[in-house]
Formats: C-alpha cells, structure tokens, sequence
C-alpha cells in the first residue's frame, strides 16, 4: 500500500517518501511522518534466516512505497557491502543474561553507519525520480558521529556536496581526526565554537531561511540534511530492531512471539524512535527504554511529562554524541501522543521554541506507556565498563555503558524478565580514554593513541580499520567559526 509523508506541524500538505527524503525538514519546520506506520508482511518466523539485506528490504518497502523493488534493493545492496566488517553487518554478541545488538561495525565504527551508508543513495535516488537537477548540499550539525559517517556516506556522490559542523571542544580526539582527515572534493566541515546544541539550532536556522533558500536555487544549490530527523535515516534503523528479534529467533534464545525489551542509548531520539516503529510493525518489543546519561532532559521527561531544557546546565560527558538537551525526534513521538493533532504539536514546538519548555496532558502521556527511562551518572557509567569487562572480558563503549547501567537498573527496579536488547551504539576504540580510564584509571595519563594498542590487547580484538586509517592520514580541514557567523561560512563554502 502507499504511503505518503506530512508533517508534524501541518497534516494538511503530504508528500512521497522519496521527496521527504529530499526536503530533509518540512517547509514549515517540523517532521515528516509517515500517515500510518505500516505493518510487515512477512511473518516474523519468515524473517528468520534472512540476511541483512533481505530483512533490510523486507522492512524498507513498507515504508518507502514509491521506489521500485529494482531501485531499492541496489540501494541496499550498494550500502551493506564490505565497507562492513562482518557479513552479519549488525551482529548480536551475548554477554551474561544480556543481548548487544553491536551496530558498530561500519566504516566509521558507529551506529550512525547503518543509515548513513544508505543515506546517500537513497538521496540520489530520489532526486532521479524527482528531476532535481540542482546539486544537493547536505547540512549536517554533529556531536560527533554523524559527521565522519555523513561526509564518508557523500564523499565524492555526484551531484552532491556536505558541510558538517561540530562543537570545537564536543568530541573525542579520534571523532575530531576522523572528520578532519576525510577526503573528498565535495566535503567541507567547520569546528563552532559552541555545543551541539548551537550546532544544531544554527543549522535549523539555516533550513528555515527563505532568502537563503532562494539564493541557493539561482545558484542551482538546495539544502537537504543527513541529520536523524530526516526520514531516510529513520526508516533503515527499523531494520536492524526487526534483524535482532529473527536473530533471537533463529538463534533459539527466544520462543516465536516472546516479547524482548529494548534498551538504546539516547540522544537525538532517532534510534529508539526505530524501535518505537518495528513495536509498531509488528515485532513483539515490550518496553522501550531510554537511556540517558547526566544530560537526563529525556529521561525527566518521561518521569513528569514536562519537557524543560531551560532549567539545566549542558553537560559535557564521556558519551558526548548523548550531549544533547533538544532531542529533535522526539517531535515525532509527541505528534503521535498527541493524537497526530498538527495543531497541538505546534504549540507545543512553539513552547519549545520561545520558552525552553512544554509540557504534555495526562492524555498524552498515556500513549508513552510503552516507554520506560533511566540515566546513568558519569560514575556509573564507568564503574559499568569496568565491571562488565572483568566480569565478562567484553568491552563496551561509553554510551553503550550508559545503556547497559540502566537496563540492570530497570530489571532490578521492575523485576521484569523479558530479555533486554541492548543497542551498543560506538565501538570501544572510538572512545578509547574514556573507556580504558573506566577500566584502570592509571590510564587517564596516557595519550589517546597508545592506549589503542592496551585496548586492543585487554579486549582481544583487532584494531578497526577506520582507526588504522587515521593513524597516519593528513589534516585536510581546519575551518572553525563563531556560532553567529555559520550563514556567511556556508555562502563562502558555496561562492553564493
Ligand atoms: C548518535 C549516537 C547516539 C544517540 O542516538 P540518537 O538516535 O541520536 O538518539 C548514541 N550513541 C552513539 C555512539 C551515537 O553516535
């Protein structure tokens, strides 16, 4: 069945999945959604045994209704290649009672990977079926992953161009060289002198800019984003919730219709967004446990139905691609408690937007029952890498951790028995300090790069090939600008 797209802010305009993919954001601000998440047609019994891939279309047809199957399985077939490590591509690993769905195994070693290898085809693609012959330039703001696996998604996609930006002092140092080594003719990207937050509200600004808009258009530019709000993202981290459960299945850890739980560590709400929609697909998730960590706007909010982001100080943490006070997909999830009332979720964004908080009714929150949420401290955190390594000898990254320590949490506070999921979001090498500070803090001396080699060896696992890759690569990019000044960067960029 078709599917068209509209916007949480007006439901009244809907659009097809492939011209969703291309604007990015609505016109007047807010998210594309799909009318109704559609179900699978396959059975979940049927999807055990199936690759990747095959689940990949099995999902993705659902939602993107107006590409062919031709169009869409090149798609898939030219982004989950070898740029991935293991030919499972999202591997399951089982560590004591607990389930990591590592989504870490792509080129740039993070989850972002899983979208954005998909991303840049699924964008030309649309533009085809579209005739758009103006070169598409991506916009993206980054706290840190998203930028490397964007720029490494575009580099050299004809017809294309990327500027990413990123907080100067936001990232890790290996998130920092891998963006500043990226090749590409048409990749550019800027160090702000702000947060993510800052980043991201600039880039918004940019979007919604009419004059801008126009000026790209003379000079044969227009805008679209690989940030997580646009639906090319969402749509394929469905899959990899839907690859976990036939995984399960397969693998006889569970019975043929035994709920799981899921526990993804949360940032921008993409990724436990996904989830939301495979439970609404047909996957039998139980809960959705968001996981926080002392940036916990998230996991207030569903604690008390207000969503403040005014009264609190950013945080700059160990999970720094989790440092985020405005979680834009949220956006999603409201408009649908909301009753998918374009009206109600405006005022709501509008609160958001003027005032730095809103908050829901009793009615809405009701719909969140699905929903649990937890957050873990910077100690705990630690203390969780380390003890699942010495316990266990598996090594997680921070923000997996984060999601590790609530999912104890959440079974020790409910007594819940369902088997929990865990999306391991990074690789440990990505943000080694901190994760071999956690495991001995004699470390903390140490430089970023040797302690690659002490990783390599307490883990037993080989080094990845994106870190081999920066070891040695040249400094390409060194433009940084003030948070004010990210419209004229991008117009010199561009020569507007
Ligand atoms: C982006 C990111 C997250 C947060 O994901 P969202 O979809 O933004 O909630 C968590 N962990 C890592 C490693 C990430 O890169």
């Amino acid at each position: 069945m078709n599917i068209r797209y509209k916007s949480t802010r007006n439901s009244d305009i809907t659009v097809t999945a492939s011209q969703a993919i291309l604007k990015g954001l609505a016109d007047d601000g807010g998210l594309f959604v799909p009318e109704r998440i559609p179900k699978l047609s396959v059975s979940v019994d049927e999807l055990k045994g199936m690759t990747y891939q095959e689940t990949a279309y099995a999902v993705m047809k659902e939602f993107l209704t107006d590409f062919t199957e031709e169009e869409l399985k090149d798609c898939i077939c030219k982004a989950y290649d070898a740029k991935f490590d293991t030919d499972e591509i999202a591997p399951l690993a089982k560590v004591d009672d607990t389930y990591y769905l590592e989504l870490f195994h792509g080129a740039t070693i993070a989850f972002k990977d899983m979208a954005l290898s998909i991303l840049p085809h699924l964008l030309t693609t649309s533009a085809k079926k579209n005739q758009v012959q103006n070169e598409i330039v991506i916009l993206t703001a980054t706290s840190g992953d998203t930028g490397k696996a964007a720029m490494a998604g575009f580099a050299d996609v004809e017809g294309t161009r990327i500027i990413v930006f990123y907080p100067k002092n936001g990232v890790s140092k290996v998130q920092e060289l891998q963006m500043v080594t990226q090749k590409g003719k048409n990749v550019a990207v800027v160090a702000i002198h702000g947060n993510f937050d800052n980043a991201q509200s600039g880039v918004k600004a940019l979007f919604e800019n009419k004059e801008l808009g126009k000026e790209l258009e003379a000079c044969g530019y227009q805008f679209s984003s690989a940030n997580s709000i646009n639906i090319g993202r969402l749509v394929p981290q469905v899959v990899y919730y839907v690859y976990a459960y036939a995984k399960l299945l397969e693998n006889e850890q569970i019975q043929s219709g035994e709920i799981i739980n899921v526990v993804v560590p949360t940032g921008n709400f993409g990724n436990i967004l996904a989830a939301y929609y495979a439970k609404q697909m047909g996957i039998p998730i139980g809960k959705l446990i968001c996981a926080s960590n002392e940036n916990k706007v998230l996991f207030d909010f569903f604690q008390t139905g207000t969503y403040d982001k005014k009264h609190r100080e950013f945080v700059l943490t160990t999970s720094p691609s989790m440092d985020i006070l405005i979680s834009s997909n949220l956006e999603r999830l409201i408009y649908q408690a909301a009753g998918c009332d374009d009206g109600r979720n405006r005022e709501l964004m509008r609160a958001l937007n003027e005032e730095g908080v809103y908050q829901i009714t009793e009615d809405m929150k009701a719909e969140l029952k699905d929903f649990e949420a937890g957050y873990a401290s910077e100690k705990q955190t630690a203390d969780t890498i380390r003890e699942v390594y010495e316990e266990t000898g598996y090594v997680m990254d921070t923000h997996t951790a984060v999601a590790a320590f609530v999912c104890r949490e959440y079974r020790n506070r409910t007594k819940d028995t369902a088997k929990c999921v865990v999306a391991s979001t990074a690789s440990p090498y990505k943000f080694v300090k901190s994760v071999m500070t956690a495991i001995d803090e004699n470390y903390g001396d140490k430089d970023e790069f040797p302690l690659l080699e002490e990783l390599k060896r307490v883990s037993g696992t080989e080094l990845p090939g994106a870190i081999k890759e920066i070891l040695n690569a040249d400094i390409l990019h060194t433009l940084e600008c003030d948070v004010d000044n990210m419209e004229q960067t991008v117009r010199n960029l561009l020569n507007l």
